[in-house]
């Protein structure tokens, strides 16, 4: 049911239904359980929607007067959430090329020069890595919308994007288990919650609620629309925090300030007092997003760190990121393992095209390779 589909973007008819009533979509299994998601065709309108509307507050119109070429850079597996999607919406106005987000870069921007997209529509690493392809002018398109979804936006890729395509990306918070989450309107002060859709509560690990402006350390949710397989408080296992602004668009909905990557991006690693001290992605992203460098990735493997930058530019300095590695680290009070930079030519991408930043050594398989989709 997962094998890879790498160079051609097949995408299900939209009358695959199961039992001839439910759309069915699955996860990756990144987290090291697979979730299949069953919806009927109710709740699979709901989940459209809500995508419709993350699209909406991006400015991005369809219709028989606004037609639209979207290329969406992600998974191009069937079962993926974002191909069912594409699949529901295809029409003569929406124009949906999607692109393996895992097949090597120089065909992803080959085929995007070829495309022209109206829109582009990538995970947040992949933003980044096609900003610095534009910038070096090798890819050359003119998106008047770039919208990013499934990670970390951080701050240095919305300026990437901001300076190669004149647009401030929207990001899109979403999940196959529900849809869209909460995505950013034109102001661009985090992304509001769908609380018509989704009861989101922040919560710690305790799973006792977290207060706006304060990160938690598990979100839950509850699915308003879910009939066929209801979820209720739901865990995710991301790290999110509320603002404690509201935003000057007046949308009643509570604002998300930050996803700051998933629980099982956190790494364990050794203190320098002794025990174990868990550092959050936030603390390479510090250090990484200030790299002359298109994509980077943190593995952790038995008793040390191998670091991969790919895309290094000319400003790029080994020992330099290494001696900032070993200081981030002992800011946060890691006695920092042996860590090692090495420069590729590419992240090598999971089974669904993403390029997780952080590989953390899971302790239920500490003896097997980390999976990375
Ligand atoms: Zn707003």
């Amino acid at each position: 049911m997962h094998a890879k589909t790498r160079t051609t973007a097949t995408v299900p008819a939209r009358d695959q239904l199961f039992r001839d009533r439910y759309s069915v979509s699955a996860t990756s299994g990144s987290s090291g359980r697979k979730s299949i998601i069953v919806n009927n065709a109710h709740e699979w309108t709901t989940i459209i929607a809500s995508y419709g509307r993350a699209n909406e507050w991006s400015g991005i119109r369809t219709g028989r007067a606004h037609r639209v070429t979207m290329a969406v850079v992600s998974s191009t597996a069937a079962w993926h959430q974002s191909s069912r999607v594409a699949a529901t919406v295809r029409s003569p106005f929406v124009v949906s090329e999607r692109l393996d987000a895992s097949s090597p870069l120089p065909d992803i921007v080959a085929r995007l020069n070829d495309i022209q997209p109206d829109v582009l529509v990538a995970y947040a690493s992949m933003i980044r890595v096609l900003a610095g392809e534009q910038l070096a002018g090798r890819l050359r398109i003119a998106p008047r919308g770039v919208n990013s979804s499934s990670e970390v936006l951080t701050a240095e890729a919305r300026s990437d994007a901001t300076r190669a395509w004149r647009v401030s990306p929207f990001n899109v918070y979403a999940a196959t288990e529900t849809g869209g989450i909460a995505a950013e309107c034109d102001q661009h002060q985090g992304m509001h919650l769908f609380e018509d859709l989704v009861i989101p509560e922040v919560v710690d690990d305790d799973y006792q609620p977290v207060p706006p402006g304060a990160s938690g350390d598990r979100l839950l949710v509850t699915v308003l629309f879910g009939r066929t397989l209801p979820l209720i408080r739901y865990e995710m296992t991301d790290r999110v925090r509320l603002t404690t602004r509201a935003c000057p668009c007046g949308r009643p909905f509570r604002l998300l300030e930050a996803v700051e990557g998933r629980t099982d991006d956190v790494l364990e690693l050794p203190g320098r007092g002794g025990g174990t001290v868990t550092v959050h992605p936030v603390v390479f992203h510090k250090v990484f997003d200030l790299l002359d460098a298109a994509g980077w990735q943190v593995r952790q493997e038995e008793g040390r760190l191998e670091i991969r930058v790919a895309g290094a530019g000319p400003g790029f300095d080994d020992a330099g990121t290494e001696r900032a590695v070993y200081a981030a680290l002992a800011a946060a009070n890691v006695a920092p393992p042996p860590l090692r930079v090495s420069v590729v030519d590419t992240i090598p991408a999971g089974a669904a095209g993403k390029r997780p930043r952080i590989v953390a050594q899971r302790r239920s398989d500490r003896q097997s390779t980390p999976s990375t989709d």
